[in-house]
């Protein structure tokens, strides 16, 4: 448990200036590794994925992957950056187990991208953070700590190393620092995270599943007294791997630090830990500098010299990004801001898109994702993409629903049927007899019923208190259980108690 003494957040915002920044490490969706040609596959027996190359037996050569650099060009022209006319691969020199060459092969002073943009959305305004670098390299293995509690290194009996992972494609992300955000810095710093793994999606470079530690973040954290002209000693929060714990993690660096610097205690440059189950973070090890690394250039790899043309067909080539399918989508919809930030922000966008796109109408398939469907997710406990319909079904119940087969409540009926694996919407209104009922006789006998079992309610309607046709509407819908049309069933009583 963190002893870390607290400031209250809107005391460190109001006396302190943060300034944030993120390096984002995400893993590409390759088929093969970065240097040599093993199988990327999640969750294989460990160390089935590995060869020469990337165990660094003596000898073996690396030869870079031609699809992940063309990824990494693709995400920096989808941030706006510069692409490299000629760079080259560098070594950055540091033991650790899972590294088996004793460096990882990297990039430094001669990076893919530079100076790019990406623009986020808080609260209706836009923010815009700065790239500095794209650039890329590979992944490490992964170590496993056995017999502790925790899972980490500290009272384990004994360490396990999985290379399959060593030497897949990973992309380096690294913002400048972003200042003058304030108290907004924690939200900002989420949404160029949750920004950027869309724009990743929609290019289709990565799976992006964060609970893979497909995309990691590294998040520095300073604090300045507001007015300051110079910034404060960061931190650097090391593999924070959700939307959420990013967020966390500025909030609780800069009340952690306020109160530091309130008693006089200098910010220590270090790596820190973000604990997940706290919200916490905890010291790592002291920041090394870059020169630490011995960087120096790989002597193995030729240098990388994109053509200009093929950058600028990449470029042409590149899908409409999130920010502008958003737009276009607000305006074909005519829906307001604040409903297209709601929609993303429950990760209902694509699920309605994908329902328009199988025949719904765009407010019912907003209606159903962001109503009955994501209050049954929530109960579940579930992301609204893991439920088990699927866009086309909705967009068939949207159907059933337009076409008077159903109502509404039925409609919620047919969903139960579906989510429980008992088939399409129409095969589970066959299956369950849940369609409306016309006027039929089975009808007209339930509201003959109703009309026979209230004498009181039927007089008061015929004295002129209409309003009391409700009271039968209700018990006729009771005795169909729900499946009547309540529009026909109130023009039937009409006819009947009032004579039409
Ligand atoms: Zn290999
Ligand atoms: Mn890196």
């Amino acid at each position: 448990m963190s002893t870390d003494r607290l400031l209250e957040f809107d005391d460190v915002v109001a006396r302190y200036e943060p300034v944030f920044g993120l390096e984002t490490h995400v893993e590409l969706g390759t088929a093969s590794k970065m240097f040599c040609g093993c199988a990327t596959t999640f969750g294989a027996e460990p160390n089935t994925h590995t060869c020469p190359v990337c165990l660094a037996l003596p000898g073996a050569l690396p030869v870079a992957n031609a699809a992940a650099i063309e990824a990494t060009i693709r995400i920096g022209l989808a941030l706006g950056c510069r692409i490299a006319t000629w760079c080259r691969f560098a070594r950055k020199n540091y033991f650790y187990p899972d590294i088996p060459k004793g460096f990882q092969t990297s990039q430094y002073d001669e990076p893919l991208c530079t100076a790019g943009h990406l623009d986020v959305e808080v609260d209706g305004e836009t923010y815009r953070v700065e790239i500095e670098r794209v650039h890329l390299e590979e992944d490490t293995g992964k170590n496993l700590h056995v017999g502790g509690a925790t899972g980490r290194i500290h009272g384990a009996d004994h360490s396990l190393v999985d290379f399959n992972r060593a030497g897949i494609p990973l992309v380096e992300i690294v913002t400048r620092p972003v200042p003058g955000v304030g108290a907004k810095a924690p939200e900002v710093a989420r949404a160029y995270v949750a920004e950027l793994r869309e724009i990743l999606l929609a290019l289709g470079v990565s799976e992006v599943r964060m609970e893979q530690g497909n995309l990691r973040c590294d998040v520095n954290t300073s604090l300045a007294p507001t007015g300051s002209l110079e910034w404060g000693t960061r931190t650097e929060t090391k593999n924070v791997n959700s939307l959420r714990s990013v967020e966390r993690s500025v909030r609780y660096e800069m009340r952690r630090q306020a109160a530091l610097l309130d008693d006089g205690v200098r910010i220590m440059q270090e790596t820190r830990h973000f604990h997940e189950d706290t919200g916490s973070t905890s010291a790592g090890r002291s920041k090394e500098e870059a020169t630490d690394y011995r960087y120096f250039p790989e002597p193995d790899l030729v240098p990388m010299a994109p053509d200009a043309d093929w950058v600028a067909q990449l470029q042409s080539d590149l899908p409409e990004l999130p920010a502008a399918r958003r737009t276009r989508l607000r305006e074909e919809w005519g829906i307001a801001d604040s409903e297209m930030a709601w929609l993303v922000n429950a990760g209902a966008l694509g699920l309605v898109t994908d329902t328009v796109a199988a025949g719904a109408d765009p407010a019912d398939a907003r209606k159903w994702w962001l109503g009955e469907l994501s209050r049954r997710a929530k109960d579940d406990g579930v992301e609204l993409a893991d439920l088990a319909v699927t866009p086309a079904q909705v967009a068939e119940l949207c159907g059933l629903v337009a076409a008077g087969t159903v109502n509404d409540q039925l409609a919620r009926q047919v969903l139960d049927g579906v989510l429980a694996g008992e088939g399409s919407p129409q095969q589970v209104v066959e299956s369950r007899g849940l369609a409306v009922m016309g006027e039929s006789d089975e009808l007209g006998a339930a509201v003959d019923a109703a009309i026979a079992g209230a004498p009181d309610v039927v007089e008061k309607v015929r004295g002129g208190k209409t309003a009391a046709l409700g009271a039968l509407v209700g018990a006729v819908m009771k005795e169909t259980r729900g499946k009547a049309d309540a529009a026909t069933v109130r023009r039937m009583l009409e006819e009947r108690v009032l004579g039409g």
